[in-house]
């Protein structure tokens, strides 16, 4: 393994990746740094702009003018947006390396998703469908037309800090929504090489300027956004805690929001399970992002036959796994995103071990000597005995619970036995159990999937999960609803005055 990049280094590399997507760097007082997690140094500094206000009147302007461009011009724009995103696919992935700590090919893989939701939206842009239905009245059409909704906020965790509002951003716009981005604290400088790319497909566009926006800062700033009467959609992503603040202050302003919230997401392995496939799935799906994706594995929930031969694979694999600089090709473990999120790694792991469980590999820090402000973990494996509370918690970090079942039904009651219901998984290669995971009675996710992982979803689908997730979509599939509103049309044609469900009127 080489060393770790110097600060001067990587505070060079973000510098020339920001400047290279047309971000002037030169500014208003900047009072904030940010951070890598690659060696916990300071990499670069922003302005906190809490303007909320200024921007959502903005964005009210540009919305007057935007809503009533025909959508498939609207395409255009997020069109010329892949193309951008697609030029400087490298420029946006150093920076979420740098500001996330992803490994170079994950980022790489967080910019194609943008430019593939860019693509996925300019077709949607063309099909943007109402239905008609049937009218019970003689002469009469009886329709539905989608609108634009309004000024759309969008509030980003650190762990995907450009595809969530890429995902947001794309299906809004041709929607004919202006969006404002609260970015994560911790990736300004990765929003701000966004934000420069669509400015830049806007203007070649003559679109309006404020049909993209991007307010710095912390959670007051966020808070700003979510009790703003004018911003009428709200799609925040984040921890469930987050969700729980934001989701009441909104609907008390009778505002729409759309949550995107923690997972605690579990992988079945039957005793018919590809083991190799399985190992394979398990392990991307637990160590990848270092444990940092909402999609994360947490839980592997394995039958008594298989769970011995299981749990002694995949110790054998985490012991090779590569940890490190996450911009040297080769290694797939990059760092946790600060020293508190070490921590409650370690607590996790204490209160596992106090409620029954045995660790049976990880948790150790690494690479502290090199960077001592750098949080490097060996991802970690516990066995438990139950699912006790802290197995019910989702901890942000590379570690893995592994719990047995006997019988189909007891597994799936474990992996819906928890607050959250992202993303789930099976392994099998019996008919029946999968169907059986993927019907009324089987998992209670948002998704839910068959011989993969539960990370690495697709931008086709809808995106999102239920309980303690939120209950939001975004992405794929019909998710473009949440930005629009729907007008039910009645046009009668007939010269009479028929009333609906026959009732009589005649004065
Ligand atoms: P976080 O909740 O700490 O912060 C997320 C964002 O919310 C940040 O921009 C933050 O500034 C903002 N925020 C915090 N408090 C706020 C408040 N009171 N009002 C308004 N905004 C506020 O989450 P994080 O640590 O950045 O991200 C990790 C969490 O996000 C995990 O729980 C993960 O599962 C979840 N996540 C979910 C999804 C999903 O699609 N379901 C995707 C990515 C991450």
């Amino acid at each position: 393994m080489t060393a770790l990049p110097k600060a001067s280094e990587l505070e060079r590399m973000a510098r020339d990746a920001v400047t290279r997507c047309g971000v002037n760097l030169d500014g208003p007082t900047l009072d904030r740094t940010v951070t890598s997690p690659i060696n916990g140094l300071p990499i670069g500094s922003f302005a906190t702009n809490n303007d909320v206000d200024e921007a959502v009147a903005r964005a009210r302007e540009a919305f007057a003018t935007w809503r009533v461009v025909p959508a498939p011009i609207r395409g255009a724009l997020v069109r010329r947006l892949g193309a951008l995103l697609s030029e400087h696919k490298e420029d946006i992935a150093t920076l979420i390396s740098l500001e996330a700590g992803k490994i170079t090919s994950e980022a790489l893989g967080e910019v194609q998703e943008m430019i593939d939701i860019c693509d996925f939206a300019s077709g949607l842009s063309r099909q943007l469908y109402g239905r008609t239905m049937g009218s019970e009245r003689p002469g009469h059409r009886l329709m539905e037309t989608w609108h634009p909704l309004g000024v759309v906020g969008v509030i980003t965790s650190f762990n995907f800090p450009a595809a969530v509002w890429s995902w947001n951003t794309a299906i809004a716009l041709v929607c004919g929504d202006p969006v404002i981005w609260k970015p994560s604290e911790f990736a300004p400088l990765t929003a701000r090489a966004c934000a420069a790319l669509l400015d830049r497909a806007i203007d070649e566009l003559s679109a309006p300027r404020g049909l993209s926006q991007v307010v710095l800062g912390g959670a007051d700033v966020g808070e700003a956004l979510v009790d703003h009467p004018d911003v009428a959609l709200l799609s925040a992503t984040g921890s469930t805690r987050m969700g729980r603040l934001v989701g009441p202050r909104v609907a008390a302003r009778f505002g729409r929001s759309l949550l995107e919230l923690g997972g605690n997401n579990a992988s079945i392995v039957t005793p018919s399970a590809d083991l190799e496939l399985a190992i394979r799935g398990i392990v991307f799906g637990a160590v990848g992002t270092a444990g940092q994706r909402c999609t994360t594995l947490r839980r592997v929930i394995a039958h008594e036959d298989i769970v011995d031969a299981l749990v002694e694979r995949l110790a054998a694999t985490y012991a090779k796994l590569p940890i490190g600089n996450p911009l040297e090709p080769g290694n797939l473990v990059g760092p946790l995103i600060h020293g508190g999120a070490f921590a409650t790694m370690g607590n996790a792991i204490g209160a596992a071990t106090a409620q029954g469980g045995a660790l049976v590999v990880g948790g150790e820090r690494r690479l502290a000597d090199e960077a001592p402000d750098a949080y490097y973990v060996s991802p970690a494996i516990v066995r438990m005995p139950a699912q006790t509370d802290i197995v019910r918690q989702e901890t942000f970090a590379p570690l893995l619970y592994v719990l047995t079942y006997r019988d189909f039904d007891e597994a799936i009651q474990l992996q819906n036995g928890v607050p959250q219901g992202l993303s789930s998984s099976v392994f099998t290669r019996d008919q029946e159990e999968s169907e059986r995971f993927m019907s009324a009675d089987g998992s209670d996710c948002g998704i839910v999937n068959v011989n993969i992982g539960t990370s690495g979803a697709e931008i086709g689908g809808a995106f999102g999960g239920e309980k303690d997730t939120g209950g939001g979509r975004e992405s794929g599939s019909d998710a473009w609803r949440s930005y629009m509103r729907r007008a039910t049309n009645t046009v009668n044609f007939s010269g009479e005055l028929p009333l609906a469900q026959g009732v009589e009127f005649s004065v």
